[in-house]
């Protein structure tokens, strides 16, 4: 089934801040993507791409709306929407009061089903179509997650977590039963469609050696699945993981585990010296970087540029519910003030890069996502530039492609997403652009 969309494209074909041979991305005024079976099938100038198309071939017309690659969400937790904006508290407290008291309530399958839902309509409604997210320690939750993303068609990776110890005894499973657990689980989801599983335990402190080593395992037996855990977030973190394992950095646990390794993903990083970043980098790990949530709960400020110095990849996290938002627009305009804190400016290029092609790199799946290349899937969003009565008012005098997608970035959210299609489809449409 070829059919297409018209609207202003953009794309990137490498990071910007790299230097590359030809351009870091495209960007057509008048555009035409082209898509047959859920793939990208030709992106370019609509006049030159409409003159050898077939009349049976169905245009949808965006206007002026910005055609990109959909958002890639490098970092969040499904069970904690529950919770999202719970008051006051930094991370090892605000787990205890707010987080394991939400996820524990997933021990309601009936819960599990109705939140994937909502969650994962969330994501779509926000313009994101591929996200890597942790379900809780039951194994159902992940079950739950997976089968309405398949439903959906979405891109999704996804893990039971993985947690035995220093945690309430309703969230905590085994080593024995993580290992049985993680392994059925991989068996029905991994691969299925397009959803792929990942090994995850919580982060160091509540896993015990054995179930590192268990992970560990899970890991061999399984090369091309992932590895998303969280690492170096909050300094009393980084504390404990020191006494817990004392002689290794916290970066040196998870080698020790071989967790450092590609399609392995980091959340935070935030508190990661310049010795970790380096062995993180040429490791081909990557790096999540979450904003807003490093802010909600005072963790710390995300160094872009040594992350980018040793080479690492990083992609953004919204980190829901430490962060406080699924849209990936709000938390670009997080991560360029966590960028102005350490004294740098955040050009707009680099940041819808970072979360469309830049996500997908992190994640391993530049091959098959966050570009609109031939042979791409046909995951993209219809981004309206004038939302809102403010941008309305202040594109008036944005000149550039620059300035517009500053202002994007900054005062744009849900209701910037006019559409979200997903594998060629339609899979949302803002009520008011609807049919
Ligand atoms: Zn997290």
């Amino acid at each position: 089934m070829r059919r297409a969309y018209r609207g202003e494209l953009l794309h990137f074909l490498r990071d910007p801040r790299k230097p590359g041979a030809g351009p870091a991305f495209e960007h057509v005024p008048d555009g035409l993507l082209l898509v047959e079976d859920g793939k990208i099938l030709a992106a370019g100038p609509a006049k030159t791409l409409t003159r050898g198309l077939s009349k049976s071939v169905p245009v949808r017309r965006f206007g002026d709306a910005l055609l990109i690659p959909g958002f890639v969400d490098c970092h969040v937790h499904f069970p904690q929407i529950d919770m999202i904006a719970s008051y006051g508290e930094q991370l090892l407290d605000w787990l205890t009061r707010h987080a394991y008291p939400a996820e524990a309530r997933f021990s309601d399958e009936a819960h599990a089903r109705k939140a994937s839902a909502f969650f994962l309509d969330e994501l779509l409604r926000n313009g994101t179509t591929t996200a890597l997210v942790f379900a809780t320690s039951h194994p159902h939750s992940a079950d739950a997650l997976f089968a309405a993303a398949h439903r959906r068609r979405m891109r999704l990776v996804c893990g039971k977590v993985l947690m035995d110890r220093n945690a309430p005894k309703a969230l905590l499973d085994t080593a024995r039963s993580a290992y049985r657990d993680s392994q059925a689980l991989m068996r029905r989801w991994h691969g299925k469609g397009r959803l792929s599983y990942a090994v995850t335990p919580r982060f160091a402190p509540t896993s015990s050696d054995c179930q590192l080593k268990v992970a560990q395992r899970l890991l061999e037996e399984a090369p091309d699945a992932y590895l998303h855990t969280h690492l170096s977030e909050n300094v009393r973190e980084v504390e404990w993981v020191r006494a817990l394992f004392p002689g290794r950095d916290y970066f040196g646990v998870y080698e020790s585990y071989g967790f450092a390794r590609r399609k392995a993903v980091f959340a935070h990083c935030v508190q990661l010296s310049a010795s970790e970043w380096g062995r993180l980098g040429a490791s081909g790990s990557s790096a999540a970087f979450c904003p807003s949530s490093n802010l909600f709960l005072g963790s710390g400020l995300f160094d872009l540029e040594l992350s980018a110095r040793h080479g690492a990849r990083v992609g953004i996290g919204t980190d829901i519910g430490a962060g406080t938002s699924l849209s990936l627009l709000r938390n670009l305009d997080e991560a360029y003030k966590v960028s102005q804190l350490r004294g740098r400016a955040l050009p707009p290029l680099v940041a819808f890069y970072l979360a469309t092609l830049g996500g997908a790199e992190a994640l391993d799946l530049d091959g098959s996502i966050g570009s609109f290349l031939p042979g791409r899937d046909a995951d993209f969003i219809a981004l309206d530039w004038k939302s809102t009565p403010l941008l309305r008012y202040r594109a008036r005098t944005a000149r550039t492609l620059e300035d517009r997608l500053f202002l994007l970035m900054m005062l744009g959210d849900d209701r910037s997403v006019r559409a979200t299609v997903v594998a060629g489809d339609v899979a949302h449409e803002a009520p008011s652009h609807g049919a």
